[in-house]
């Protein structure tokens, strides 16, 4: 068994004095690596169902309402039982997040940065075990649970070194006579919401960054997957983080999430959903509440209608796996998913075909045993993808799945759905499903494949499968999204070398990652001191200290 030992002495197992590597990936082929999984699984299975408190400023708080969080897979079962904040919430949770910010914005870089580095130790030494939960509360299969699990470890080493960078940057010029400095320092309480298709990562990631640059948080997790977020909060507590700097609320979106963001308190609000909620968050931001004395950042990662385009100088095998692992991987409930493949008229009927073939040979049920698709995540995904499949039987023809896919436990399965002949302006063709449904359209040469691509309203990832470097290289200037990939799947990302975010109605194009994700998070305050207007002893004192 990979033991927990293991793993720490794995090279990606960082010193902060090291530079990032992405987390690597455990090869689940090897039968130690299979069995520790196994014994992850059955060790989370006799912790399910148990309760879990808000925590604000420190304490632990019980509602009479609560939040049931059961396994997709297995609707009876319940994964976590969690108390459920409301407005009444908001005021407590806003004065702890508050008063934890004049100590914690006032920490150094070097100790805020530990923080995270003592947490991604946590999150590795837990590696299974954090992949069981997932498993458990959203329904992912073991490789799409490590994926998870490995980019929140990647994000809280990758920013941790990154508030290192930012705290050593200064003015590119010193102005003659001047003393120079450019200092990037905290906004304050910001909210935390994210969604449920990332619930470890991309909660991880947006906490992690802000804390990182001193503001403080208060987190509503999606109330698909609080407990994934619970545990890792208790990560965060384990490894030393000082009381209030992130509050744990899980809540209704529509009632505490949209008070948090409302309150005139709330100096950023750091989203990843759909783009329903995003914007909603981004016009209730924009109106400045009695009282409030700055504006709000909005930092909004939202939904996608991704493209792959399939050119016949492909290489036809290669773009027939990275379709289908972009579209079907973890059930196409990612925001890159691949939901449209644009296929070149002279080789539709024959990649059609291959499609088919493939997505035949996917194997479907219980995430637990590590089958490739699991359930959608709750009853009214699994409702609202079989609608849009009904439409999409108007629209187009089925070559694939097109229907629910019945199972024991009563979870929530829909078969890997091709719908073929869509037209690039058909509903499935334009709207976001967050299912495993498939759009294939016809494209009559690379101008019309391009001119299709870029027919949505969104523009978050998308991909090209050609042999041609001109058709390449049109598709850099010309394929409108911020995550554009070529001969590769659209899926994904990799911290660091892929920083994340759209264009459009995909978002604020944050890119979560990347060498820039800090300063949404910061306030850089510029500060000019005359030369020779402290006492000499002083200067002299100053300059021993490297001031
Ligand atoms: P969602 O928009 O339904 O919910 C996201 C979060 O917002 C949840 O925590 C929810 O409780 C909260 N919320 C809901 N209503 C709110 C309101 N009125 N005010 C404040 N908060 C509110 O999205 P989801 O179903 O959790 O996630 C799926 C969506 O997320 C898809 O559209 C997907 O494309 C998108 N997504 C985008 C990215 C990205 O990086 N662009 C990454 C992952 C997921």
């Amino acid at each position: 068994m990979a033991t927990a030992t293991e793993l720490t002495s794995r090279p990606a197992a960082l010193s902060e004095h090291a530079p990032f590597v992405n987390e690597a990936f455990l090869d689940f082929g090897e039968a130690a690596v299979r069995r520790s999984m196994q014994e992850a699984l059955a060790q989370v299975k006799d912790r399910l169902g148990k309760e879990y408190n808000l925590v604000i400023g420190g304490r632990r708080i019980q509602t009479e309402a609560k939040i049931v969080s059961i396994n997709p897979a297995r609707p009876a079962e319940v994964v976590g039982v969690h108390q459920r904040a409301d407005e009444r919430h908001v005021e407590g949770a806003m004065q702890a997040a508050q008063a934890a910010f004049a100590t914690w914005s006032r920490t150094t870089a070097q100790e805020r940065a530990a923080l995270l580095f003592r947490t991604a130790g946590l999150v590795r030494l837990r590696k299974f075990e954090m992949c069981a939960w997932l498993t458990y509360e959203v329904g992912k299969n073991w490789a799409e649970a490590e994926a998870d699990v490995g980019e929140t470890i990647d994000f809280l080493e990758f920013y941790a070194r990154e508030a290192l960078r930012l705290d050593a940057a200064t003015t590119p010029i010193q102005f003659p006579g001047e003393r120079n400095l450019l200092r990037y320092i905290p906004l304050g309480v910001g909210a935390v919401i994210p969604p449920w298709n990332f619930p470890l990562a991309i909660m991880t990631g947006m906490t992690a960054a802000a804390i990182v640059c001193g503001n403080t948080v208060i987190l509503k997790p999606s109330g698909d997957a609080p407990t994934i977020a619970a545990i890792f909060f208790s990560l965060l507590e384990e490894a030393g983080m000082p009381d209030g700097v992130v509050n744990f609320c899980p809540g209704a979106g529509a009632k505490f999430g949209s008070a948090i963001v409302a309150h005139p308190q709330t100096r950023f609000i750091a989203f990843t959903g759909s783009k329903a909620v995003g914007l909603e968050i981004h016009e209730s931001a924009a109106k400045a509440q009695p009282g409030q004395k700055f504006i709000k950042r909005t930092v909004l990662e939202m939904g996608g209608k991704d493209s792959i385009i399939v050119e016949s100088d492909c290489k036809m095998d290669a773009a027939v796996e990275g379709v289908v692992a972009s579209a079907f991987g973890f059930n196409g409930q990612k925001c890159s998913a691949c939901s449209r493949a644009i296929v070149d008229v002279a080789i539709y009927d024959t990649f059609c075909d291959r499609l088919r073939e493939r997505v035949a040979a996917i194997t479907q049920g219980d995430p637990a045993e590590n089958f490739y698709a699991g359930p959608v995540v709750n009853k009214a995904a699994y409702e609202q993808i079989l609608a849009y499949i009904e439409i999409g039987k108007a629209e187009g023809r089925v070559i694939a799945g097109g229907k629910a896919f019945p199972h024991t436990d009563n979870g929530y399965y829909i078969e890997p759905t091709i719908i073929a002949d869509v037209a690039p302006t058909a509903r499935i063709s334009l709207e976001e499903i967050f299912g495993p449904v498939l759009a294939v359209i016809k494209s009559n040469g690379f101008d019309d494949a391009l001119a299709i691509a870029n027919n949505t309203e969104y523009g978050l990832t998308g991909a090209i499968y050609s042999g041609s470097r001109q058709k390449l290289d049109r598709a850099r200037e010309e394929f409108h999204v911020g995550n554009l990939y070529l001969n590769r799947k659209c899926t994904g990302a990799m911290v660091g070398a892929h920083p994340f975010g759209g264009f459009n109605m995909s978002g604020t194009d944050s890119k979560a990652g990347g060498p820039d994700y800090l300063l949404l998070f910061t306030q850089a305050k510029s500060i000019a001191e005359k030369a020779g207007m402290v006492s000499a002893r002083e200067e002299e004192q100053e300059q021993r200290m490297g001031m």
